[in-house]
């Protein structure tokens, strides 16, 4: 099984009340590769410049995710975003978007990214994502966008979540994108977009998902500490889907198998915020996933009982 992700792969710049980075390893697509390399084979695509070298593809690399896709443009400068939290750090305010290689990005996918049974269209211009899309002949697809294109490329955007089967968005997002201040009813018309599953994340909250047969929720683990939620949206996406590994032709999951990626995806997004950037997620092994794993279900266990008389 194979998952391939278009996104952007970025140097950013955050600071938060625990601390600052300047131009640390970041972006949508390496967030989710490092975070999905724990479940599956991980293919990423996208644009590099001239100040991204050898350092950043070797963080991707060592989890074993296929770089050969990553193209270096000459003379280019990578995807720069710099932003800042105050003390509700489920808001991210960001102060400074450099598109650079992205602007002129003209995806083009390898016989191997395209094949993947998977894929990821990670946070960047929605024209970019749908390019992607037409190109692969992934039997599942997901999409993850941000208020910048909801409210800049729109059109765009509502075209790009009819080509795919799994929306994910933050909740405040989902009600931008609907107009419904209801997240139930924004997740509802968000699926007559066309996706079958729309997954609202709502950062230290947790994640809910809704299908046509119903809702799911899951809580966001109380953590006591929360440096930097860069990244924790598409660690999410990259647990969930790559979790998803049971994709049939037509990518069709069972409501228990959307489930379990939902513990897998709160997991992921539980270690990302932990520390700057990639710094927690590179270096987790897969028996902190499943004790992890374990503390969700206990956290969200609890014994049918009657109402007391
Ligand atoms: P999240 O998982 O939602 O916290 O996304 C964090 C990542 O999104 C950061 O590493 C940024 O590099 C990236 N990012 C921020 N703004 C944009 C944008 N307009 N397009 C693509 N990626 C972005």
């Amino acid at each position: 099984m194979a998952l391939t992700v278009v996104g952007s792969i970025a140097f950013d710049s955050v600071r938060t009340p625990f601390g600052a980075r300047d131009r640390m390893l970041g972006g949508s697509a390496v967030h989710f590769a490092l975070a999905a390399s724990f479940f599956t084979d991980v293919r990423v695509v996208g644009p590099v410049g001239d100040d991204f070298g050898a350092e950043q593809l070797e963080v991707l690399e060592a989890r074993g995710v296929a770089t050969d896709d990553i193209e270096h443009v000459p003379g280019g400068e990578t995807f720069f975003w710099r932003g800042h939290y105050d003390h509700d750090m489920n808001v991210a305010h960001t102060d400074d978007t450099q598109l650079n290689v992205f602007a002129d990005f003209a995806p083009k996918l390898s016989p191997a990214s395209r094949e993947a049974q998977m894929l990821f269209l990670g946070n960047i211009q929605p024209d970019l994502q749908r390019d992607v899309r037409r190109q692969s002949s992934a039997a599942y697809a997901a999409l993850d966008s941000m208020n910048l294109w909801i409210e800049t490329t729109r059109d765009a955007l509502v075209a790009a979540i009819a080509e795919i089967d799994c929306l994910l968005l933050n909740d405040a997002e989902l009600r931008m994108l609907t107009g419904e201040p209801n997240l139930v009813v924004a997740a509802r018309a968000a699926m007559q977009l066309g996706p079958r599953a729309v997954v609202a994340k709502r950062g230290e909250y947790g994640a809910a998902l809704f299908t046509p047969e119903g809702s799911f929720a899951i809580p966001g683990l109380p953590l006591e500490e929360v440096r930097d939620p860069t990244g924790a949206g598409d660690s999410f996406a990259g647990g969930f889907l790559g979790s998803l590994n049971d994709a049939r032709a037509g990518g069709d999951h069972d409501e228990a198998a959307l489930r379990r990626a939902m513990a897998f995806g709160s997991a992921m997004a539980s270690f990302n915020v932990e520390d700057f950037g990639t710094e927690r997620v590179r270096n987790l092994t897969e028996s902190e996933i499943g004790e992890r794993l374990a503390e969700f279900k206990r956290l969200t266990h609890f014994d049918a009982a009657r109402v007391p008389a």
